[in-house]
């Protein structure tokens, strides 16, 4: 009889938005019609900018057309990608080379594929409450996992130590779920850790757009040492709406050289042996977003769910209810008031006011306790579910 993979069997019983979705779906089916205010799986509302839309618009046009058609693109990404994303390195201070950007079909295809660059017994290492896919990816490996809990007294950024030695690191900043974002000292600090135990780090950078302090980090490479241990992993998808377009990038820089092997090298190998690349009409759109004009577009919508940041934040104000994030990032990690479980909280919110969350016990279990509120809603939404979140809890 084939044999499955049975790390399948390891893995918790759902998927936690596809939990949120079952429960959210038993209430709607009980409450036929009723309006829901979602503020919990991290979707975007507003649609594409113009600029992207016309690229897309153009890109097809391309199609029909002999002369300009295009067929398989480079497994790797098209080149006037690549060379626009590298670009948008260097106006940030960042020195990457075209060859070092690898563009996929999102930030969570690539974390997954990306363990295929380690060695089957590699361990990895996970700073919960996190984004739940990395755990989950390395389960389904069958990898050990050394999960780091991180707590509100060190604003969800622990410092490393031989308690988080592994040979893959995550760190995701801004933080989904907490909104803590590393300054660069703190980075510093990791980049060093790795360097000196020869572990690679794996750096989300899928909501760096939302950071707003200019002294923060938005990428692992404004560190010193970094091109030697680290490999970033970044998305369209909240910066420009990419949600259902997909589009994302992975920086792998040449110097990243473990055992003698060159893990940029070994990338190419691995992407023109699993993928014949993104489509060259979505590569087109996504081109746009790094044009001036494509920048100031996407920086509008960003403005929009930071406005709906702030009404949150205010009615928490309010409510007395204790959080952190919403300013450098897209996320609200709270408190559940009355030492409530997250669950708890939950069922509460979606029964008495309809707004669905996201419980914090999802991003692991020292999250328990915890609930995120996503800032990617729609704005009037976002308004009405804050008067009736302060409502409720003040
Ligand atoms: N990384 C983090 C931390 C995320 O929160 C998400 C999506 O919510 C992703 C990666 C996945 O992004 P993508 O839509 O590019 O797959």
């Amino acid at each position: 009889m084939t044999r499955p993979n049975m790390h399948y069997a390891d893995l918790q019983e759902s998927y936690l938005f596809r939990r949120i979705a079952q429960r959210t779906a038993t209430y709607e089916q009980a409450h036929p019609g009723v309006h829901l205010y979602r503020m919990g799986i991290g979707d975007v509302s507003l649609p594409l900018c113009d600029a992207v839309i016309c690229a897309l618009h153009e890109a097809v046009d391309d199609q029909a057309n002999a002369k300009r058609f295009h067929g398989y693109m480079p497994e790797c990404g098209a080149s006037f990608l690549r060379e626009a994303i590298a670009a948008h390195y260097a106006s940030r201070g960042v020195s990457v080379d075209a060859d070092e950007v690898f563009v996929s079909s999102g930030a969570s295809d690539e974390l997954g594929d990306i363990l295929d660059l380690f060695d089957a017994g590699s361990s990895a290492m996970v700073i919960e409450p996190a984004y739940p896919a990395y755990v989950d990816a390395n389960i389904m490996a069958g990898r050990p996992i050394v999960h780091v809990p991180a707590c509100e007294e060190e604003g969800f950024l622990p410092r490393p130590s031989e308690a988080a030695r592994a040979d893959v690191l995550y760190l995701c900043s801004p933080n989904n779920p907490t909104g803590a974002v590393f300054n660069k000292a703190q980075l510093q600090e990791w980049v060093d850790f790795a360097n000196q135990c020869g572990a690679v780090i794996l750096f989300d950078a899928a909501y760096e757009a939302y950071i707003e302090d200019d002294e923060l980090p938005h990428s692992i490479f404004e560190v010193a040492g970094a091109r030697t241990c680290a490999i970033e992993i970044c998305s369209l998808s909240k910066t420009a709406g990419f949600t259902g377009t997909r589009l994302g990038y992975t920086v792998i820089p040449k110097e990243l050289v473990r055992c003698g092997l060159s893990l940029n090298g070994m990338w190419v190998r691995n992407r023109t042996t699993k993928t014949n690349g993104v489509s060259y009409i979505i590569q087109r759109g996504a081109a746009a977003v790094f044009t001036p004009e494509g920048q100031r577009q996407v920086r509008e919508g960003i403005a929009v769910y930071k406005r709906n940041a702030q009404v949150l934040m205010r009615a928490l104000d309010e409510a007395g209810i204790w959080y952190c994030g919403g300013r450098n990032a897209p996320y609200l990690w709270l408190r559940c008031p009355d030492g409530m479980g997250s669950w708890e909280f939950f069922d509460s919110l979606l029964h008495q006011i309809q707004v669905v969350g996201t419980p914090g016990e999802g991003f692991g279990s020292c999250g328990e306790g915890y609930f995120r509120l996503s800032t990617f809603g729609d704005p009037r939404d976002t308004v009405e579910a804050a008067r009736r979140i302060e409502d409720l809890l003040a």
